[in-house]
Protein backbone atom coordinates (compact mmCIF):
# COMPACT_ATOMS: atom_id res chain seq x y z
CA UNK A 1 0.00 0.00 0.00
CA UNK A 2 1.16 3.19 -0.67
CA UNK A 3 1.57 5.94 2.24
CA UNK A 4 -0.15 8.86 1.77
CA UNK A 5 2.00 11.48 3.68
CA UNK A 6 5.49 9.48 1.99
CA UNK A 7 4.30 10.66 -2.01
CA UNK A 8 3.77 14.08 -1.61
CA UNK A 9 0.10 14.50 -1.67
CA UNK A 10 -0.74 17.84 -2.74
CA UNK A 11 -4.43 17.72 -2.39
CA UNK A 12 -7.33 17.53 -4.83
CA UNK A 13 -5.26 19.11 -8.01
CA UNK A 14 -3.04 16.68 -7.89
CA UNK A 15 -4.17 13.13 -7.38
CA UNK A 16 -1.93 10.87 -8.99
CA UNK A 17 0.31 9.05 -6.84
CA UNK A 18 3.87 9.00 -7.59
CA UNK A 19 4.47 5.49 -6.26
CA UNK A 20 2.36 4.14 -8.48
CA UNK A 21 4.39 5.32 -11.57
CA UNK A 22 3.26 6.30 -14.71
CA UNK A 23 -0.31 4.35 -14.44
CA UNK A 24 -2.98 6.36 -15.99
CA UNK A 25 -5.37 5.11 -13.73
CA UNK A 26 -3.31 5.82 -10.72
CA UNK A 27 -4.98 8.09 -7.67
CA UNK A 28 -3.43 8.64 -4.76
CA UNK A 29 -5.34 6.60 -1.80
CA UNK A 30 -5.51 10.08 -0.08
CA UNK A 31 -7.24 11.66 -2.88
CA UNK A 32 -8.93 8.85 -3.82
CA UNK A 33 -10.98 8.57 -0.11
CA UNK A 34 -11.62 12.07 -0.32
CA UNK A 35 -13.27 11.96 -3.21
CA UNK A 36 -15.35 9.32 -2.41
CA UNK A 37 -16.21 10.98 1.19
CA UNK A 38 -17.36 13.98 -0.73
CA UNK A 39 -19.28 11.62 -3.24
CA UNK A 40 -20.78 9.86 -0.14
CA UNK A 41 -21.88 13.24 2.04
CA UNK A 42 -23.08 14.59 -1.32
CA UNK A 43 -25.78 11.37 -1.94
CA UNK A 44 -26.84 11.50 1.44
CA UNK A 45 -27.61 14.98 1.43
CA UNK A 46 -29.56 14.79 -2.17
CA UNK A 47 -31.51 11.22 -1.56
CA UNK A 48 -32.47 13.27 1.73
CA UNK A 49 -33.43 16.26 0.32
CA UNK A 50 -34.87 14.76 -2.96
CA UNK A 51 -38.67 15.70 -2.21
CA UNK A 52 -38.01 19.81 -1.82
CA UNK A 53 -37.28 20.15 -5.29
CA UNK A 54 -39.46 19.86 -8.60
CA UNK A 55 -39.61 15.67 -9.43
CA UNK A 56 -37.70 16.20 -12.47
CA UNK A 57 -36.71 19.20 -14.90
CA UNK A 58 -36.95 19.63 -18.32
CA UNK A 59 -33.10 19.44 -19.87
CA UNK A 60 -32.08 22.30 -21.67
CA UNK A 61 -31.26 22.48 -25.25
CA UNK A 62 -28.30 23.37 -24.97
CA UNK A 63 -27.27 20.48 -22.43
CA UNK A 64 -29.11 17.99 -24.07
CA UNK A 65 -26.71 18.70 -27.07
CA UNK A 66 -23.36 18.91 -24.63
CA UNK A 67 -24.47 15.72 -23.02
CA UNK A 68 -25.06 13.44 -26.01
CA UNK A 69 -22.41 14.96 -28.42
CA UNK A 70 -19.38 13.07 -26.31
CA UNK A 71 -16.35 15.54 -26.71
CA UNK A 72 -13.61 13.68 -25.20
CA UNK A 73 -10.56 15.83 -24.43
CA UNK A 74 -7.32 14.61 -25.40
CA UNK A 75 -5.75 14.60 -22.21
CA UNK A 76 -7.54 13.22 -18.69
CA UNK A 77 -8.44 15.32 -16.36
CA UNK A 78 -9.24 15.17 -12.07
CA UNK A 79 -11.34 13.26 -10.01
CA UNK A 80 -12.79 15.31 -8.38
CA UNK A 81 -14.64 17.15 -11.85
CA UNK A 82 -16.82 13.77 -11.92
CA UNK A 83 -18.48 15.21 -8.63
CA UNK A 84 -19.45 18.12 -10.13
CA UNK A 85 -20.36 16.97 -13.31
CA UNK A 86 -22.98 14.77 -11.86
CA UNK A 87 -24.13 17.55 -9.61
CA UNK A 88 -24.60 20.18 -12.22
CA UNK A 89 -25.38 17.95 -15.15
CA UNK A 90 -27.21 15.39 -14.25
CA UNK A 91 -28.72 15.09 -10.95
CA UNK A 92 -31.15 17.80 -11.37
CA UNK A 93 -32.66 16.13 -14.58
CA UNK A 94 -33.49 12.45 -13.35
CA UNK A 95 -36.47 10.06 -14.00
CA UNK A 96 -38.14 11.23 -11.08
CA UNK A 97 -39.19 8.09 -9.38
CA UNK A 98 -36.87 9.21 -5.80
CA UNK A 99 -39.50 11.67 -5.35
CA UNK A 100 -41.88 10.95 -3.52
CA UNK A 101 -44.59 12.72 -5.91
CA UNK A 102 -43.74 10.45 -8.96
CA UNK A 103 -46.33 8.93 -9.47
CA UNK A 104 -45.68 7.85 -13.70
CA UNK A 105 -44.20 4.33 -14.04
CA UNK A 106 -43.73 1.73 -11.71
CA UNK A 107 -39.98 3.09 -10.59
CA UNK A 108 -38.97 3.47 -7.53
CA UNK A 109 -36.35 5.00 -5.31
CA UNK A 110 -33.41 3.73 -4.64
CA UNK A 111 -33.53 2.03 -0.97
CA UNK A 112 -30.28 3.43 1.29
CA UNK A 113 -29.17 -0.18 1.39
CA UNK A 114 -29.11 -0.68 -2.05
CA UNK A 115 -27.19 2.81 -2.51
CA UNK A 116 -24.51 1.82 -0.12
CA UNK A 117 -24.32 -1.99 -1.62
CA UNK A 118 -23.65 -0.68 -4.86
CA UNK A 119 -20.65 1.37 -3.88
CA UNK A 120 -19.09 -1.75 -2.07
CA UNK A 121 -19.80 -4.21 -5.03
CA UNK A 122 -18.40 -2.14 -7.86
CA UNK A 123 -15.09 -2.28 -5.24
CA UNK A 124 -15.04 -5.89 -5.11
CA UNK A 125 -16.13 -5.89 -8.90
CA UNK A 126 -16.75 -9.79 -8.98
CA UNK A 127 -17.74 -10.93 -12.09
CA UNK A 128 -21.20 -13.01 -11.33
CA UNK A 129 -20.37 -15.08 -14.48
CA UNK A 130 -17.71 -17.07 -13.80
CA UNK A 131 -15.04 -18.33 -11.32
CA UNK A 132 -15.60 -19.21 -7.38
CA UNK A 133 -16.16 -16.34 -5.09
CA UNK A 134 -18.63 -14.87 -2.62
CA UNK A 135 -20.60 -12.77 -4.28
CA UNK A 136 -21.71 -15.15 -7.00
CA UNK A 137 -22.58 -17.62 -3.93
CA UNK A 138 -24.95 -14.42 -2.72
CA UNK A 139 -26.82 -14.28 -6.14
CA UNK A 140 -27.59 -17.96 -5.83
CA UNK A 141 -29.00 -17.65 -2.25
CA UNK A 142 -30.93 -14.26 -3.05
CA UNK A 143 -32.54 -15.96 -5.61
CA UNK A 144 -33.33 -18.62 -3.30
CA UNK A 145 -34.82 -16.00 -1.08
CA UNK A 146 -36.76 -14.11 -3.65
CA UNK A 147 -38.90 -17.55 -4.63
CA UNK A 148 -39.26 -18.03 -1.09
CA UNK A 149 -41.18 -14.56 -1.19
CA UNK A 150 -42.98 -14.96 -4.21
CA UNK A 151 -44.20 -18.36 -3.33
CA UNK A 152 -42.51 -20.78 -5.52
CA UNK A 153 -41.63 -23.88 -5.50
CA UNK A 154 -38.55 -25.08 -2.79
CA UNK A 155 -36.65 -26.22 -6.24
CA UNK A 156 -36.94 -23.23 -7.94
CA UNK A 157 -33.12 -21.24 -8.95
CA UNK A 158 -32.41 -18.76 -11.38
CA UNK A 159 -30.45 -15.39 -12.67
CA UNK A 160 -30.36 -11.78 -11.45
CA UNK A 161 -31.02 -9.90 -14.54
CA UNK A 162 -31.06 -6.16 -15.75
CA UNK A 163 -34.60 -6.03 -15.11
CA UNK A 164 -37.98 -7.79 -16.30
CA UNK A 165 -37.46 -7.40 -20.14
CA UNK A 166 -34.31 -9.54 -19.93
CA UNK A 167 -35.84 -11.84 -17.45
CA UNK A 168 -38.70 -12.58 -19.42
CA UNK A 169 -36.69 -13.03 -22.50
CA UNK A 170 -34.53 -15.66 -21.00
CA UNK A 171 -37.61 -17.48 -19.32
CA UNK A 172 -39.43 -17.36 -22.76
CA UNK A 173 -35.46 -19.02 -24.30
CA UNK A 174 -36.00 -21.63 -21.62
CA UNK A 175 -39.56 -22.59 -22.32
CA UNK A 176 -38.82 -23.04 -26.20
CA UNK A 177 -35.14 -25.57 -25.68
CA UNK A 178 -37.55 -27.23 -22.95
CA UNK A 179 -40.22 -27.93 -25.72
CA UNK A 180 -38.06 -28.73 -28.62
CA UNK A 181 -35.91 -30.61 -26.90
CA UNK A 182 -38.74 -33.14 -25.53
CA UNK A 183 -39.63 -33.32 -29.44
CA UNK A 184 -36.27 -33.79 -30.01
CA UNK A 185 -36.20 -31.04 -32.30
CA UNK A 186 -33.84 -28.59 -31.24
CA UNK A 187 -31.65 -29.13 -34.52
CA UNK A 188 -31.55 -30.13 -38.01
CA UNK A 189 -34.61 -30.92 -40.25
CA UNK A 190 -36.63 -31.32 -37.08
CA UNK A 191 -35.86 -27.96 -35.69
CA UNK A 192 -37.11 -26.35 -38.73
CA UNK A 193 -39.98 -28.03 -39.44
CA UNK A 194 -41.12 -27.79 -35.82
CA UNK A 195 -39.91 -23.58 -35.16
CA UNK A 196 -41.92 -22.06 -37.72
CA UNK A 197 -45.07 -23.55 -35.58
CA UNK A 198 -44.48 -22.72 -32.23
CA UNK A 199 -47.16 -20.16 -30.76
CA UNK A 200 -46.64 -18.16 -27.38
CA UNK A 201 -50.00 -17.10 -25.51
CA UNK A 202 -49.98 -13.78 -23.32
CA UNK A 203 -53.47 -11.69 -22.43
CA UNK A 204 -54.01 -8.19 -23.79
CA UNK A 205 -52.55 -6.64 -21.11
CA UNK A 206 -48.80 -8.52 -21.16
CA UNK A 207 -45.97 -6.10 -21.46
CA UNK A 208 -44.49 -5.65 -24.28
CA UNK A 209 -41.17 -6.52 -23.58
CA UNK A 210 -43.20 -10.19 -24.14
CA UNK A 211 -43.52 -9.68 -27.90
CA UNK A 212 -39.94 -8.60 -27.79
CA UNK A 213 -38.70 -12.09 -26.12
CA UNK A 214 -40.55 -13.53 -28.45
CA UNK A 215 -39.67 -11.91 -31.57
CA UNK A 216 -35.92 -11.89 -30.43
CA UNK A 217 -36.02 -15.89 -30.07
CA UNK A 218 -37.16 -16.03 -33.60
CA UNK A 219 -41.50 -16.05 -33.25
CA UNK A 220 -42.69 -13.69 -35.12
CA UNK A 221 -45.94 -11.20 -33.94
CA UNK A 222 -48.36 -13.53 -35.85
CA UNK A 223 -47.69 -16.18 -33.99
CA UNK A 224 -48.13 -13.97 -30.64
CA UNK A 225 -51.95 -15.07 -29.38
CA UNK A 226 -53.02 -12.30 -27.69
CA UNK A 227 -56.06 -13.49 -25.48
CA UNK A 228 -58.55 -11.00 -24.40
CA UNK A 229 -59.28 -10.27 -20.87
CA UNK A 230 -62.44 -10.55 -18.93
CA UNK A 231 -64.12 -7.41 -17.53
CA UNK A 232 -61.95 -7.54 -14.11
CA UNK A 233 -59.17 -7.55 -16.92
CA UNK A 234 -57.90 -10.52 -16.35
CA UNK A 235 -56.65 -13.17 -19.09
CA UNK A 236 -59.82 -15.19 -20.18
CA UNK A 237 -58.85 -17.95 -19.30
CA UNK A 238 -61.55 -20.10 -21.69
CA UNK A 239 -60.59 -17.91 -24.78
CA UNK A 240 -56.95 -19.32 -24.02
CA UNK A 241 -58.08 -22.80 -24.32
CA UNK A 242 -60.29 -22.30 -27.14
CA UNK A 243 -57.54 -20.34 -28.75
CA UNK A 244 -54.83 -23.59 -27.84
CA UNK A 245 -57.30 -26.08 -28.95
CA UNK A 246 -57.77 -24.12 -32.13
CA UNK A 247 -53.92 -23.75 -33.06
CA UNK A 248 -53.42 -27.85 -32.44
CA UNK A 249 -56.14 -28.20 -34.76
CA UNK A 250 -54.41 -26.11 -36.83
CA UNK A 251 -51.22 -28.00 -36.93
CA UNK A 252 -49.41 -25.22 -35.05
CA UNK A 253 -47.22 -26.04 -31.57
CA UNK A 254 -48.81 -24.17 -28.72
CA UNK A 255 -45.78 -23.93 -26.41
CA UNK A 256 -45.54 -21.13 -23.82
CA UNK A 257 -48.20 -19.32 -22.29
CA UNK A 258 -47.26 -15.87 -20.61
CA UNK A 259 -49.66 -14.48 -17.70
CA UNK A 260 -49.45 -11.38 -15.94
CA UNK A 261 -48.59 -10.84 -11.84
CA UNK A 262 -49.91 -8.29 -12.40
CA UNK A 263 -50.84 -6.36 -15.17
CA UNK A 264 -49.07 -2.79 -16.23
CA UNK A 265 -51.25 -0.83 -17.42
CA UNK A 266 -54.07 -1.74 -14.38
CA UNK A 267 -52.51 -3.82 -12.15
CA UNK A 268 -54.98 -7.18 -12.98
CA UNK A 269 -53.70 -10.25 -11.56
CA UNK A 270 -54.07 -13.31 -13.77
CA UNK A 271 -54.51 -16.27 -10.94
CA UNK A 272 -51.69 -18.91 -12.14
CA UNK A 273 -53.70 -22.02 -11.54
CA UNK A 274 -56.22 -22.36 -14.28
CA UNK A 275 -53.63 -21.27 -16.66
CA UNK A 276 -51.34 -23.58 -15.48
CA UNK A 277 -53.90 -26.30 -15.99
CA UNK A 278 -54.58 -25.61 -19.67
CA UNK A 279 -50.59 -25.82 -19.95
CA UNK A 280 -50.29 -29.10 -18.47
CA UNK A 281 -52.99 -30.59 -20.43
CA UNK A 282 -51.58 -29.19 -23.27
CA UNK A 283 -47.86 -29.95 -22.41
CA UNK A 284 -47.37 -26.07 -22.37
CA UNK A 285 -44.66 -23.90 -20.30
CA UNK A 286 -46.70 -21.65 -18.02
CA UNK A 287 -44.39 -18.06 -17.33
CA UNK A 288 -45.46 -15.50 -15.11
CA UNK A 289 -44.76 -11.95 -15.58
CA UNK A 290 -44.32 -10.59 -12.11
CA UNK A 291 -41.83 -8.05 -13.38
CA UNK A 292 -43.93 -5.82 -10.72
CA UNK A 293 -46.18 -7.68 -8.96
CA UNK A 294 -44.05 -10.79 -8.26
CA UNK A 295 -44.14 -10.94 -4.69
CA UNK A 296 -47.63 -9.81 -4.08
CA UNK A 297 -48.95 -12.80 -2.38
CA UNK A 298 -47.00 -11.38 0.88
CA UNK A 299 -49.96 -8.97 0.97
CA UNK A 300 -52.61 -10.96 2.41
CA UNK A 301 -55.46 -9.08 0.49
CA UNK A 302 -53.81 -9.92 -2.50
CA UNK A 303 -52.70 -13.52 -1.82
CA UNK A 304 -55.73 -15.49 -3.10
CA UNK A 305 -54.92 -14.34 -6.73
CA UNK A 306 -51.67 -16.21 -6.73
CA UNK A 307 -53.75 -18.96 -5.87
CA UNK A 308 -51.35 -22.08 -7.99
CA UNK A 309 -48.24 -19.88 -7.96
CA UNK A 310 -46.20 -23.00 -6.38
CA UNK A 311 -46.78 -24.76 -10.00
CA UNK A 312 -46.17 -22.40 -12.35
CA UNK A 313 -42.96 -23.14 -14.29
CA UNK A 314 -40.90 -19.41 -13.80
CA UNK A 315 -41.20 -16.31 -12.84
CA UNK A 316 -40.50 -12.49 -13.85
CA UNK A 317 -39.58 -10.52 -10.68
CA UNK A 318 -37.99 -6.82 -11.05
CA UNK A 319 -36.73 -5.89 -7.49
CA UNK A 320 -36.15 -2.71 -8.70
CA UNK A 321 -39.86 -1.87 -9.40
CA UNK A 322 -41.48 -2.94 -6.21
CA UNK A 323 -38.35 -3.47 -3.65
CA UNK A 324 -36.49 0.11 -4.55
CA UNK A 325 -33.13 -2.28 -5.31
CA UNK A 326 -31.01 0.21 -7.50
CA UNK A 327 -31.82 0.20 -11.36
CA UNK A 328 -31.31 -2.63 -12.82
CA UNK A 329 -32.00 -5.50 -10.98
CA UNK A 330 -34.73 -8.22 -12.34
CA UNK A 331 -35.05 -12.33 -11.47
CA UNK A 332 -35.58 -14.69 -13.91
CA UNK A 333 -36.43 -17.59 -11.10
CA UNK A 334 -37.33 -21.09 -13.06
CA UNK A 335 -38.90 -24.04 -10.96
CA UNK A 336 -36.15 -26.32 -12.56
CA UNK A 337 -33.52 -24.47 -12.98
CA UNK A 338 -31.57 -27.30 -15.22
CA UNK A 339 -33.96 -26.28 -18.16
CA UNK A 340 -32.21 -22.56 -17.71
CA UNK A 341 -29.25 -24.57 -17.88
CA UNK A 342 -30.37 -26.56 -20.53
CA UNK A 343 -30.82 -23.85 -23.02
CA UNK A 344 -27.95 -21.56 -22.16
CA UNK A 345 -25.21 -24.08 -20.42
CA UNK A 346 -22.62 -23.28 -23.12
CA UNK A 347 -19.42 -23.74 -22.75
CA UNK A 348 -16.05 -22.95 -23.21
CA UNK A 349 -11.97 -24.60 -23.50
CA UNK A 350 -11.17 -21.74 -21.52
CA UNK A 351 -13.72 -21.35 -18.60
CA UNK A 352 -13.78 -24.74 -16.98
CA UNK A 353 -16.72 -24.51 -14.22
CA UNK A 354 -17.26 -27.42 -11.68
CA UNK A 355 -19.87 -29.52 -12.37
CA UNK A 356 -21.17 -29.68 -9.04
CA UNK A 357 -21.33 -25.86 -8.95
CA UNK A 358 -22.20 -24.62 -12.72
CA UNK A 359 -21.53 -21.05 -12.85
CA UNK A 360 -23.80 -18.67 -13.42
CA UNK A 361 -23.14 -17.49 -17.07
CA UNK A 362 -24.41 -21.40 -17.67
CA UNK A 363 -28.17 -20.18 -16.32
CA UNK A 364 -28.13 -16.61 -18.83
CA UNK A 365 -27.29 -15.34 -21.79
CA UNK A 366 -24.60 -13.22 -20.06
CA UNK A 367 -21.23 -14.66 -19.07
CA UNK A 368 -19.47 -10.91 -17.69
CA UNK A 369 -22.09 -10.26 -14.58
CA UNK A 370 -22.22 -7.32 -12.61
CA UNK A 371 -22.22 -8.43 -8.43
CA UNK A 372 -23.91 -5.18 -7.73
CA UNK A 373 -26.74 -7.11 -8.48
CA UNK A 374 -26.89 -9.62 -5.94
CA UNK A 375 -25.38 -7.36 -3.20
CA UNK A 376 -27.66 -4.42 -3.68
CA UNK A 377 -30.40 -6.85 -3.73
CA UNK A 378 -29.17 -8.34 -0.36
CA UNK A 379 -28.66 -5.44 1.41
CA UNK A 380 -32.19 -4.56 0.67
CA UNK A 381 -33.90 -7.45 1.28
CA UNK A 382 -31.72 -7.73 4.39
CA UNK A 383 -33.26 -4.29 5.55
CA UNK A 384 -36.28 -5.03 5.22
CA UNK A 385 -36.48 -8.77 6.12
CA UNK A 386 -39.67 -10.43 5.32
CA UNK A 387 -42.27 -8.67 7.35
CA UNK A 388 -40.54 -5.59 5.46
CA UNK A 389 -40.77 -7.12 2.38
CA UNK A 390 -44.70 -7.15 3.56
CA UNK A 391 -44.95 -4.00 4.97
CA UNK A 392 -43.55 -2.04 1.73
CA UNK A 393 -46.22 -4.01 -0.50
CA UNK A 394 -48.59 -3.17 1.90
CA UNK A 395 -48.05 0.75 2.47
CA UNK A 396 -48.14 0.97 -1.50
CA UNK A 397 -51.57 -0.74 -1.34
CA UNK A 398 -52.72 1.95 1.29
CA UNK A 399 -51.76 4.55 -0.83
CA UNK A 400 -53.34 3.29 -3.80
CA UNK A 401 -56.78 2.96 -1.36
CA UNK A 402 -56.26 6.64 -0.49
CA UNK A 403 -55.66 7.94 -4.26
CA UNK A 404 -58.84 5.75 -4.90
CA UNK A 405 -60.84 7.16 -2.24
CA UNK A 406 -59.76 11.19 -3.34
CA UNK A 407 -60.94 10.27 -6.79
CA UNK A 408 -64.25 8.82 -5.97
CA UNK A 409 -65.10 11.99 -3.13
CA UNK A 410 -64.26 14.84 -6.10
CA UNK A 411 -67.39 15.24 -8.74
CA UNK A 412 -64.62 16.05 -11.60
CA UNK A 413 -62.58 12.63 -11.39
CA UNK A 414 -64.00 9.49 -12.08
CA UNK A 415 -61.70 6.66 -11.34
CA UNK A 416 -61.80 3.48 -13.44
CA UNK A 417 -61.73 0.00 -12.85
CA UNK A 418 -57.91 -1.22 -11.79
CA UNK A 419 -56.20 -2.83 -9.31
CA UNK A 420 -55.78 -4.69 -6.93
CA UNK A 421 -51.92 -3.92 -7.54
CA UNK A 422 -51.28 -0.27 -6.74
CA UNK A 423 -52.14 1.44 -10.05
CA UNK A 424 -54.89 3.40 -10.58
CA UNK A 425 -56.42 4.88 -13.84
CA UNK A 426 -58.64 7.31 -13.58
CA UNK A 427 -60.90 10.42 -15.88
CA UNK A 428 -61.13 13.95 -15.51
CA UNK A 429 -64.55 15.59 -16.58
CA UNK A 430 -64.89 17.90 -19.40
CA UNK A 431 -60.81 17.49 -20.17
CA UNK A 432 -60.38 17.48 -24.12
CA UNK A 433 -56.90 15.77 -23.53
CA UNK A 434 -55.47 14.10 -20.92
CA UNK A 435 -52.05 13.86 -22.50
CA UNK A 436 -52.05 17.54 -22.33
CA UNK A 437 -53.06 17.74 -18.93
CA UNK A 438 -50.76 14.78 -17.64
CA UNK A 439 -47.90 17.02 -19.28
CA UNK A 440 -49.49 20.45 -17.69
CA UNK A 441 -48.87 18.72 -14.18
CA UNK A 442 -45.08 17.32 -14.93
CA UNK A 443 -44.19 21.08 -16.36
CA UNK A 444 -45.35 22.37 -12.86
CA UNK A 445 -43.17 20.12 -10.98
CA UNK A 446 -44.49 19.48 -8.20
CA UNK A 447 -45.88 16.01 -9.15
CA UNK A 448 -45.41 13.89 -12.28
CA UNK A 449 -48.28 11.32 -14.00
CA UNK A 450 -48.81 9.81 -17.04
CA UNK A 451 -51.20 8.41 -19.22
CA UNK A 452 -52.65 4.97 -20.54
CA UNK A 453 -54.58 3.51 -22.98
CA UNK A 454 -57.93 2.10 -21.52
CA UNK A 455 -60.33 0.61 -23.68
CA UNK A 456 -59.02 3.01 -26.65
CA UNK A 457 -59.49 5.84 -24.46
CA UNK A 458 -56.65 7.58 -23.32
CA UNK A 459 -56.73 8.16 -19.50
CA UNK A 460 -54.46 9.13 -16.56
CA UNK A 461 -52.58 6.53 -14.64
CA UNK A 462 -50.76 6.65 -11.29
CA UNK A 463 -48.63 3.79 -9.80
CA UNK A 464 -47.53 3.79 -5.93
CA UNK A 465 -44.19 2.17 -5.43
CA UNK A 466 -42.33 4.96 -3.62
CA UNK A 467 -41.52 4.21 0.23
CA UNK A 468 -41.63 8.02 0.53
CA UNK A 469 -44.82 8.65 -0.88
CA UNK A 470 -47.17 9.55 2.18
CA UNK A 471 -50.67 10.91 1.91
CA UNK A 472 -49.91 14.32 1.95
CA UNK A 473 -48.01 13.73 -1.85
CA UNK A 474 -51.33 11.84 -3.01
CA UNK A 475 -53.19 15.61 -2.16
CA UNK A 476 -50.23 17.13 -3.55
CA UNK A 477 -50.79 14.90 -7.21
CA UNK A 478 -54.83 15.81 -7.42
CA UNK A 479 -54.42 19.37 -6.08
CA UNK A 480 -52.01 20.01 -9.61
CA UNK A 481 -54.80 18.17 -11.70
CA UNK A 482 -57.50 20.11 -10.29
CA UNK A 483 -55.46 23.14 -10.66
CA UNK A 484 -54.10 22.29 -14.20
CA UNK A 485 -58.06 20.59 -15.51
CA UNK A 486 -59.14 24.21 -14.44
CA UNK A 487 -56.25 26.46 -16.47
CA UNK A 488 -57.17 24.36 -19.20
CA UNK A 489 -60.67 23.39 -19.56
CA UNK A 490 -62.77 24.96 -17.05
CA UNK A 491 -66.06 23.03 -16.95
CA UNK A 492 -68.65 25.21 -15.43
CA UNK A 493 -70.83 22.25 -14.50
CA UNK A 494 -68.20 20.68 -12.46
CA UNK A 495 -66.50 23.63 -11.60
CA UNK A 496 -70.20 24.66 -9.39
CA UNK A 497 -70.37 21.21 -7.85
CA UNK A 498 -66.34 21.46 -7.45
CA UNK A 499 -66.95 24.40 -4.73
CA UNK A 500 -69.15 22.55 -2.57
CA UNK A 501 -65.72 20.28 -1.67
CA UNK A 502 -63.75 23.28 -2.05
C1 LIG B 1 -41.77 -3.18 -16.14
C2 LIG B 1 -42.28 -4.46 -16.65
C3 LIG B 1 -41.49 -5.27 -17.47
C4 LIG B 1 -40.14 -4.82 -17.98
O1 LIG B 1 -39.23 -4.75 -16.95
P1 LIG B 1 -37.89 -3.88 -17.12
O2 LIG B 1 -37.23 -4.07 -15.81
O3 LIG B 1 -38.34 -2.48 -17.36
O4 LIG B 1 -37.14 -4.44 -18.25
C5 LIG B 1 -41.99 -6.48 -17.86
N1 LIG B 1 -43.21 -6.89 -17.45
C6 LIG B 1 -44.00 -6.14 -16.67
C7 LIG B 1 -45.33 -6.66 -16.24
C8 LIG B 1 -43.57 -4.89 -16.23
O5 LIG B 1 -44.36 -4.14 -15.46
Amino acid sequence: MVSGASVGFEGRGSQRSAAEGDSVLAVHPRAFRDELVSSAQWVAEYLANLDQGPVTRRLPSALRRRLGSGGLAEHGGDLFAILDFAEESLAPYPTGNGHPAFFAWINSPPSPAGVIAELLATAINATCGMGEHALMDLERGVIADLARLAGMADTTGGVLTSGGSMANLLCLAAARHWFLERRQALDGPEYDAAHGRLVVYCGAQAHMSVAKAAAVIGIPRSRVRVIATTSDRRMDVAAFAAAVRADLSAGLLPFCAVSNLGSTPTGAIDTPAPITAVCREHGMWHHADGAWGGLGVQVPGWAPAYDGIAEIDSLTVDPHKTLSVPVGCGAALVTDPQRLRAAFGFRASYLDSDENLPWMSEYTFELTRPGTRALALWATLHQLGRSGVAALLEHYDRMAGYLRERITAHPRLDLLACGPLPVVCFRVHGITSHVALAEAVQNRGRAYLATVDYDGDTVLRACICNHRTGTEHIDTLIDEILTTAKELDPDPESGRATAQFA
